[in-house]
């Protein structure tokens, strides 16, 4: 077996760089065969963030820059934007109002993966993950050692909660009991809706390499310390360079008891197309949850694979309000509406 703390050595002892050892694997070529719809990156939204968090990956990949470099710099739009309350800086807090941070990274031709969890003061958690892969001999650093980790490689500390999510949270916590001794403001107008969010970046370049990121806040209102889907591989993320890649958003729980991520690669991988294998990951989650008349939560997944080809299939949906997928090709931005299994 390859000790990759070795290898990283021995590349150092012979003068080479690991940014330049990381170029020379990114721009290895592991198929050689046609490619269709490639460079390709996709993000798990739509037109209103897609075009804006899919542009500087685009920029990047169309000028065959690093794949890694397109993924982060994409999903860092969404982590830096406090407008967006499911990621990063502005995420909904946990339920004693700290924001904590999930994410992760993965990178199609080493099989090689980062993620961080309940990482707190860190506006880029997308980009600790990649260290995480890149500079340690680790795959998973929570809470406090994520955060000090960071810190090490010069990360500032940041309060992440803005105004805007304090004031949604207080209201969560004044609501929740006429027992306690939090009163609600009398104007009696509360949104405390635990909304779901979370961003899946995934893209292929133009040799066919393939790399993923999962970046979000998590559930709103989770008991501090609760890690969901997005920084566990093959929950909220899973690449393969042969395959493809998949991410999830929604509720992590399923995703976690289903592998979801892996086991639409595993699909992809028998033949499936990209939105099949989709759609099969939310049968799988409805069939372990004992049928459709069970179900009162929704998860998404979104996948490309090899070729460029994407899918996004949700559990739940309507018509108008259809999942949604964007990606940035050699054809332009374009919104993707996917398929849901149960009408809500
Ligand atoms: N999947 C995320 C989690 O469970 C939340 C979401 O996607 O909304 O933490």
């Amino acid at each position: 077996m390859i000790n990759r703390r070795k290898f990283i050595k021995t590349m150092s002892a012979l003068g080479i760089s690991i940014p330049a050892m990381a170029k020379s694997i990114t721009k290895k070529s592991s198929n050689t065969s046609t490619v269709k719809n490639n460079p390709i990156i996709v993000c798990s939204r739509g037109e209103k963030w897609g075009r804006k968090v899919l542009k500087p990956g685009w920029d990047i990949l169309k000028n065959n820059g690093l794949l890694l470099d397109a993924v982060e710099k994409s999903a860092n739009v969404t982590e830096l934007d406090p407008k967006d309350t499911s990621v990063g800086y502005g995420g909904l807090p946990n339920e004693n109002g700290v924001v904590q941070l999930d994410s992760s990274i993965m990178y199609g031709p080493t099989h090689n993966c980062g993620s961080v969890a309940a990482i707190e003061g860190i506006k880029t958690p997308c980009s600790v993950a990649r260290l995480v892969m890149e500079r340690t001999d680790h795959i998973h650093i929570v809470g406090k050692g994520a955060q000090d980790f960071a810190k090490a490689h010069g990360f500032k500390v940041e309060n992440l909660l803005t105004e805007h999510a304090r004031k949604i949270w207080l209201r969560w916590k004044e609501n929740l009991s006429d027992q306690d001794d939090w009163f609600p403001p009398a104007d009696g107008n509360y949104d405390t809706h635990r909304s779901n969010g979370t961003i899946n970046v995934l893209a292929v370049d133009s040799v066919g390499d393939i790399a993923g990121i999962t970046t979000t806040s998590g559930l709103a209102w989770k008991i501090p310390g609760r890690i969901g889907d997005s920084p566990i591989i093959g929950a909220g993320l899973y690449v393969d360079n042969e395959v493809g890649a998949v991410g999830a958003t929604g509720r992590g729980e399923e995703l976690l008891r289903s592998c979801g991520s892996f086991y639409a690669i595993e699909q992809m991988r028998a033949g499936k197309s990209p939105q099949e294998a989709c759609e099969a990951v939310c049968e799988r989650i409805i069939y372990i949850n004992g049928g459709k008349d069970k179900i009162n939560f929704s998860d998404k997944m979104v996948a490309v694979n090899k070729d460029g080809d994407v899918g996004c299939a949700a559990i739940q949906g309507r018509k108008g309000g259809e999942p949604e997928l964007a990606y940035w090709s050699k054809k332009g931005f374009k919104v993707l509406k996917g398929t849901y299994l149960i009408e809500n």
